[in-house]
């Protein structure tokens, strides 16, 4: 392509809402263009690249056995009230009526359009396994876009749908689409993890959730790891332990005056106690329905509460933090609550971390008053025990093996075991071996194709612009032809039409202006490669240079052998 007759502009300006570096380089580099809050439209050299993701991932499901079909994007209501989600998936689902008065919706996903192709479809085990897949628009009226196609509303999503007859195929084909997700990421040469992820408050916990996330510190999702051990789990559901002293009772409870001490490092201070030696108290209300109780949220002083392990423990609708009313009502004295003389709704449970026969300090449900030597089992209410705590760097892995860091990630991919829910939802059957109907179980595997290309410049960039994946780039390399003279005018036009004959997708900066202009706006875009014609090193033997965008590094080079070393350097980049 010669820049000269191309589609593209790059800009000067950040826009004010593009706050991570790949938006606004995506902005810069006039690879999208906003039309509103969360959409986005593909311009041509940013859906160069896009186009590319697609072709990696589809090339690889492809290899996998996956077949590609491709749904509706405006999908029914009554299927979405087969499973019960069209009133269950909240505000992202953007709903409409057609002239008749039908209910229909923008797909957010595609479970349930899915099953029903399946279901009129398949009826005999022997068409299983079978693993259905589309590259398609999806649309979510997220609460908060932002970071351009990071989290937009409109986005491109790789989506698969498996279907099984038992669980060790399940276990199989998601294990082979597994090594699939490292197949792409790897061809794309991003650094990544498979994580552990939450399969959600009700999901079966025999059921396999992983997240594949690309590592950047911009990303907003924190990740939990040992390299010792190759754990790793999103921090939402990563479970470790802490590794610390327990204080041994030394007789028997005892309230202590602590008089305007209502924070855990006050009264720690003040007792001189580490804060680990204390309670954190918190007030949750788990609302199912009508139904309305509380929990009683017993952490060690210095733990944070990981919100969606209470909610699993909780087993309801959803959790939300007591207010002061609440308090007040319960008897509860806000900064002095203790785990004792609880009122019969208030449900008591200690994390994991508390040693139930070691020794803490507790707030009395005095004012002004805390327990020492609180044993919870000798002390307490009666009580549950259940892992609640958020996990944090410097604990030990659950072997006791390792010690985990965090790192932040940006969420690409999602690969989920649904069981039965959508089949048996749909009253979905197959005739197995013995000619009974039984119900089919579900994968689902999700890929973020436009968040995948924000990811890779988030990962990917310097103070000067993008630095692509040499797979994902929008043209293999730039030629920047900086001789001015008629005569260097037709031997660029030369070797751009050579190295178009070599295979290569060559981006030809043809344009009247100046080596200063073609350089910042080849670095802005940020090829791997960008081959320089310029007229001192011709008249020095012909020579042409290469320039690595990644290492700035530049290589004098004959003509003769410049695509094959083109072609070597792509290939590690
Ligand atoms: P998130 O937690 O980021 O909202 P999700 O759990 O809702 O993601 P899935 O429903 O598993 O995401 O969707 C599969 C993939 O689609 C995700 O892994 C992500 O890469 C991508 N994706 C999800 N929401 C968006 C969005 N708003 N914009 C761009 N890509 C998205
Ligand atoms: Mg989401």
């Amino acid at each position: 392509m010669k820049l000269s007759k191309s589609f593209w502009q790059t800009y000067k300006e950040v826009p004010a809402d593009a706050v991570i570096s790949s938006h606004q380089l995506m902005m810069r580099a006039g690879l999208i263009h906003k039309s509103a809050a969360g959409l986005y439209s593909y311009l041509p050299m940013g859906y160069k690249s896009i186009r590319k993701v697609e072709q990696i991932v589809r090339e690889e499901m492809d290899k996998a056995g996956c077949h590609e079909l491709l749904m509706t994007v405006v999908t029914p209501g009554e299927l979405w009230q087969e499973t019960g989600r069209w009133d269950k998936m909240g505000g992202e689902m953007l709903k409409f009526k057609d002239k008749a008065d039908r209910d229909l919706c923008i797909s957010p996903t595609n479970e349930e359009a899915v099953t029903d192709i399946f279901r009129k479809t398949v009826k005999s085990y022997k068409d299983l396994p079978v693993t259905l897949y589309q590259i398609n628009t999806k649309f979510r009226d997220e609460i908060r876009p932002r970071f351009g196609l990071m989290r937009g509303r409109e986005f491109t999503m790789k989506d698969a749908y498996s279907f099984h007859l038992d669980k060790e195929c399940l276990d199989e084909v998601y294990d082979n689409l597994f090594k699939a997700y490292e197949a792409v990421f790897n061809r794309m040469n991003l650094e990544f993890s498979a994580v552990v992820a939450d399969g959600g408050a009700m999901a079966d916990g025999d059921a396999k959730t992983h997240e594949f996330q690309v590592i950047a510190d911009s990303g907003e999702d924190e990740i939990i790891y040992c390299s010792e051990t190759g754990y790793a789990a999103n921090i939402e559901t990563a479970k470790t332990i802490r590794d610390i002293d327990h204080k041994s009772p030394t007789g028997e409870s005892e309230v202590i005056d602590t008089p305007n001490m209502a924070t855990i490092t006050d009264v720690c201070n003040f007792l001189k106690e580490k804060e680990h030696h204390s309670i954190k108290s918190l007030i949750y209300k788990a609302i199912s329905g009508e139904e309305e109780n509380y929990i009683f949220v017993a952490l060690l002083g210095d733990d944070e509460l990981n919100e969606l392990k209470l909610e699993k423990f909780a087993q309801a609708d959803h959790i939300v933090a007591a207010t002061d009313e609440e308090l007040e009502k319960l008897g509860f004295k806000k900064g002095f609550i203790g785990p004792m003389n609880l009122p019969e709704n208030v449900k008591l449970v200690f994390d994991n971390a508390v040693n139930v026969e070691a020794a803490y300090v507790v707030g009395a449900n005095i004012i002004d008053k805390h327990v020492g030597n609180f044993v919870p089992k000798r002390d307490a209410d009666s009580f549950e025990v259940f892992d609640l705590r958020l996990a944090r760097e410097g604990d030990k892995t659950e072997d006791g093996k390792g010690t985990v860091k965090v790192k932040r990630g940006i969420e690409v991919g999602h690969i989920f075991q649904l069981g039965d829910k959508y089949t048996k939802g749909m009253g979905v059957t197959v005739l197995d071996a013995n000619g009974k109907a039984a119900t089919p179980l579900m994968g689902c595997y999700g890929i973020g194709i436009t968040r995948i290309v924000a990811a890779a410049i988030e990962q990917n960039h310097d103070e000067n612009g993008i630095i692509w994946p040499a797979s994902i780039a929008p043209y293999n390399f730039s030629f920047v032809a900086i001789a001015k003279s008629d005569e260097y005018k037709e031997l660029a036009e030369d070797i751009y039409n050579e190295m178009k004959s070599e295979g290569f997708d060559v981006l030809f900066d043809d344009r009247k202006a100046g080596p200063g202009f073609k350089f910042k706006d080849a670095d802005l875009l940020g090829l791997p490669l960008q081959l320089v014609l310029g007229e001192r090193d011709h008249k020095n033997d012909g020579l042409l240079e290469i320039r690595i965008r990644k290492t700035g590094e530049k290589i004098k080079i004959k003509r003769e052998e410049a695509a094959d070393k083109i072609r070597e350097l792509l290939k590690g980049l």
